[in-house]
């Protein structure tokens, strides 16, 4: 028989559960919070891994928030938690992008995506291209200003509730007509909640292009590798003695199996049990439990 998760239900399995990593890598939606409501038992639990001399690194596709702007939304939720604790999809694409596959000295970067991604592009110093954000019909004149510009070095796409077909036009022309112009997306979530519900995510936006352009795009966040190498590049950590929490099998869990971590499915997110039994053994968390606040709760029994 292939490989079963293990439930966590008492402060037993909890101990020896924690016993046994030195960082936790957290997803945040879904995790800690839904939207603005922190769930239940989160601060303690976070207490009660620091307490316990554990790392923690918060790790988000959501691209629509720098880790500064990050650190201001901990605050208000009342978890302390530092820039350099947050990993964020925006920051990752930013990490990308100036160490990993260098844009070119002098190319600029076309963005499709909100404040996270050009405050963190700023902080390393990549150049972004103007944007023309005007939402309303083209006109024939409009067609002919959208031109290729060789200073395009890449085009990168993250979610971006003012996103518009100007946008999608001048992407796609840098995209096929540029010479050597990348292709990135910071995520490719295909959903994403709010208001208790689920809206068109990053992912949906990216396909617009993808069908468009016949390209694919290089991935920044989880599951792919390039986030995780990222963190494993900045953190120094062993994948043995690190465990990878989240509430989505296809992207937290999968991104755990792939970097070699074990992982931690919450319930507290877009995924009940019956979810998570459908889906074995295709994507097989190491352990699962109702809720990451449930940790700390048990701890002060
Ligand atoms: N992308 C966007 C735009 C979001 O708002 C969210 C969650 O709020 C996500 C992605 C998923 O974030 P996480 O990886 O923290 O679950
Ligand atoms: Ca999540």
């Amino acid at each position: 028989m292939p490989p079963q998760p293990q439930k966590l239900v008492n402060k037993e399995d909890f101990h020896t559960f924690v016993d046994q990593f030195d960082t936790f890598l957290l997803d945040c939606d879904g995790v800690l919070w839904h939207g603005s409501e922190l769930i239940d038992g989160v601060p303690e639990t976070l207490d009660y891994l620091r307490k316990q001399g554990k790392r923690i690194i918060f790790v988000t596709n959501n691209s629509t928030k720098s880790r500064r702007a990050y650190t201001k939304k901990f605050e208000k939720m009342g978890i302390s938690a530092s820039p350099e604790e947050i990993f964020g999809s925006a920051f990752a694409t930013a990490v990308y992008l100036s160490k990993v596959e260098k844009l070119e000295d002098g190319k600029q970067v076309f963005v499709i995506g909100q404040d996270g991604i050009k405050e963190e592009f700023a902080e390393v110093g990549i150049p972004v291209a103007a944007v023309e954000d005007e939402n309303k019909p083209m006109t024939d004149e409009d067609w002919a200003k959208i031109t290729p510009d060789d200073k395009i070095g890449a085009v990168v796409i993250g979610f971006d509730t003012h996103i518009n077909y100007r946008k999608y036009a001048q992407a796609h022309t840098y995209i096929t007509r540029v010479p050597g112009c990348r292709f990135i997306a910071t995520n490719t979530d295909s959903t994403f909640p709010a208001a208790g519900a689920l809206f068109p995510g990053t992912g949906a936006l990216v396909s617009v292009l993808q069908s468009s352009t016949g390209r694919d795009p290089t991935i920044i966040g989880k599951p792919h590798s390039t986030m995780m190498n990222c963190i494993f590049e900045k953190y120094q950590l062993d994948p043995q003695r690190t465990c990878m929490v989240g509430d989505r099998l296809n992207t937290d869990i999968q991104f755990g199996i792939n970097g070699g971590t074990s992982t931690l499915l919450v319930l507290t997110g877009v995924t009940d049990e019956a979810h998570l039994h459908e889906q074995l053994p295709e994507v097989t968390p190491t352990y699962y439990t109702q809720s990451f606040g449930g940790i700390g709760l048990a701890a002060q029994q």
